[in-house]
């Protein structure tokens, strides 16, 4: 198997990138698992050079959050990283990658401050900013990102139109456990009861999904979905359409649901595109 090159140095990064054409670009937080992997296949299939970054990014941590106990394992990352042939694997410091008192990036007022927006305050801010960075260190043509993380994705593809960002964003489907929960490097924390609970996450979009689909009202969906999560502790089921913006009824292909749900101290989030 070839070796992976990897890069702290941002000049290295861009120099071993320089006068390339074809760069598919795959930005993680690194705990890499098969949703990951996912990414950085589809990458692979579509570009001449991969490159994979591992960053946990402090600036989308909130005080309290897990950013120091956020799981690291580098060395099983290089491994996937070598089995699906990604040429570079990009790996700033915060110290690399920050200056003191440097200009922010600011999420759209609504649609960054809704839904995990508005219980991770300033989270979105964090996000732009890192991967505006990492677009322009890497310049990629193309850049991976997937429908887990829905919101993230949609305010990703804004960044790219209202900055007119040079690059195609290009959406990758939720990779699922065989019991159905969303693969996720924060499914580790929960104990195995936790796990069990855990799963009527995607039994309640199975169920919504079908009810979509025999038309039944936004109403009934969410309730139906509240009704089965009931033992959990949920933070929002909302049912958007795909621009965010606040729907009376489904619409069909263009709609999102999407929830937060704590299951002991772990914060799971899952969607599905209706
Ligand atoms: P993270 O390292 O968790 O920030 O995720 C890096 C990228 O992988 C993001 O674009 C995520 O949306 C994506 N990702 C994480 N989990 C999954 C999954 N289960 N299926 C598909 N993509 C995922």
């Amino acid at each position: 198997m070839r070796r992976v090159e990897i890069f702290e140095n941002i000049d290295k990064m861009k120099k071993f990138l320089n006068g390339e054409s074809s760069i598919g670009f795959v930005p993680t937080m690194g705990a890499l698992h098969r949703g990951h992997r996912s990414l950085l296949e589809r990458a692979r299939e579509e570009n001449r050079i991969v490159v994979l970054s591992i960053f946990v990014n402090p600036t989308q941590f909130l005080e309290g959050e897990d950013f120091s106990k956020y799981p690291r394992t580098l060395e099983s990352d290089i491994e996937i990283a070598e089995e699906v042939g990604v040429d570079a694997i990009f790996l700033p410091t915060a110290e690399n990658l920050y200056f003191s008192d440097e200009l922010g990036v600011i999420a759209p007022k609504v649609r960054g401050f809704i839904l995990e927006g508005e219980r991770r305050v300033g989270h979105f801010n964090g996000v732009l900013q890192v991967v505006l960075k990492l677009f322009n260190i890497i310049n990629p043509d193309r850049a991976y990102f997937g429908k887990k993380d829905a919101q993230q994705l949609i305010l990703i593809q804004q960044m790219k139109r209202d900055l007119f960002l040079d690059v195609q964003i290009v959406p990758v489907e939720i990779v699922r456990d065989s019991d159905g929960v969303a693969l996720s490097s924060r499914n580790r924390y929960l104990s195995e009861g936790e796990r069990e609970s855990a799963r009527t996450i995607p039994e309640s979009l199975k169920i919504a999904e079908e009810m979509a689909e025999n038309g039944e009202s936004l109403a009934k969906i969410r309730d139906e979905i509240g009704d089965r999560l009931k033992n959990l502790d949920v933070e929002y089921i909302e049912i958007i359409r795909r621009d965010l913006g606040k729907i009376e009824e489904i619409e069909r292909g263009n709609s999102i649901i999407l929830l937060a749900v704590k299951v002991g101290n772990t914060r799971l989030i899952d969607n599905s595109w209706i």
